[in-house]
């Protein structure tokens, strides 16, 4: 394997451990390193000098489901596509409150709640600021949520109810993103981002690979997602859905997420990068691979509309790597 290309990997890691951010056409350079494995390991080094070694585990609720009136070409829960899929009105505070619970003994250090909306109604919103009350009264837990766009005055009121980290996620590339979306703008979306993080929320965003985007739009989505600076970025990896556009159009190689991962990493030293949607299906019991490669959190217990790994399962697949849950 050419030295040069190490020289390289091992010269932007130490860019990075000196605080340095990593460009564009250096993340072009890193995500087609000749040297996976080496490019691994050195994202595997940041990720251990900037975080605590511990693996966050995150458990989701779907707590309000389809009938979104957006038109994201991937998602089996817009109006726009005709999926299979429970769809349901907002679930009552205690239904949620079970599901943190069971999350909460199952391991899980943070409960997200998640809602298929454009942005809630306010009926709604009020319903959900009642069970993150509950919630934070009955259990020791983290409660994030994701809620769709947010406007100034519900951020501030989410933090004063003690939410942790706020969801919104870029999705995609900024230049590829109106073939993924039409009925909101990338715009709208750094939009709430910069209100979360105004409100003092931890930011979580990320995005969805595999949606027949280029490596340069991968690597633009790393950048676009750099110059947020997320506390969290959760990178999904498309499970084309039937009855979506996507279904069953693109591929993803285990090899391209663990550049991408690795990559996002150098971009991305302090965030927490988590493994999310889709790591069953395309990675399959290789996950392990992921966490050694800079990822440092998962979902566990499944995710929207789709089953994941049981918590027992993905506890034992930490363990058998010698990672500990956070
Ligand atoms: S806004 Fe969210 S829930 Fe609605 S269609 Fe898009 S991804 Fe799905």
């Amino acid at each position: 394997m050419s030295n040069l290309t190490r020289d390289f990997i091992s010269e932007k890691m130490i860019n990075v451990f000196a605080d340095k951010q990593i460009n564009f056409q250096n993340a072009m350079k890193l995500i087609n390193s000749t040297d996976l494995d080496f490019l691994a390991d050195c994202a595997n080094q940041i990720t251990l000098k900037y975080g605590d070694g511990k693996v966050d585990v995150e458990t989701l609720v779907n707590a309000k489901s389809g009938r979104c009136p957006e038109d994201c070409s991937f998602c089996s829960q817009s109006t726009f596509n005709t999926t299979k899929i429970d769809k349901y009105p907002l679930l009552t505070p205690e239904m949620i409150l079970a599901q943190a619970k069971a999350a909460k003994d199952n391991g899980a250090n943070s409960f997200c709640i998640v809602c298929a909306y454009r942005a809630p109604p306010e009926q709604d919103f009020i319903q959900i600021c009642n069970t993150i009350k509950l919630i934070k009264e009955s259990l020791d837990i983290d409660v994030n949520t994701s809620l769709g766009f947010m406007t100034r005055d519900r951020a501030q009121i989410l933090k004063r109810l003690g939410v942790k980290r706020y969801n919104h996620n870029l999705e995609t590339a900024e230049s590829m993103f109106d073939k993924i979306c039409t009925t909101h703008s990338y715009e709208d979306r750094i939009n709430t981002a910069r209100i979360v993080k105004e409100a003092g929320l931890e930011l979580c965003s990320g995005g969805i690979i595999g949606m027949g985007e280029t490596i340069e739009q991968r690597v633009e989505l790393g950048i676009s997602l750099q110059s947020l600076n997320p506390d969290e970025v959760p990178i999904n990896m498309l499970i084309g859905r039937e009855g979506t556009p996507l279904f069953n159009r693109f591929s993803l190689t285990e090899e391209e997420i663990i550049r991408t991962i690795a990559t996002f990493r150098f971009l991305m030293p302090r965030a927490i990068l988590k493994i999310a949607g889709g790591r069953e299906v395309h990675l399959k019991k290789n996950d392990k691979k992921v966490l050694k490669a800079g990822a440092n959190g998962i979902i566990s217990g499944g995710y929207l509309t789709t089953k994941g790994n049981k918590p027992v399962e993905d506890s034992r697949m930490l363990k058998e790597i010698g990672l500990k849950q956070k």
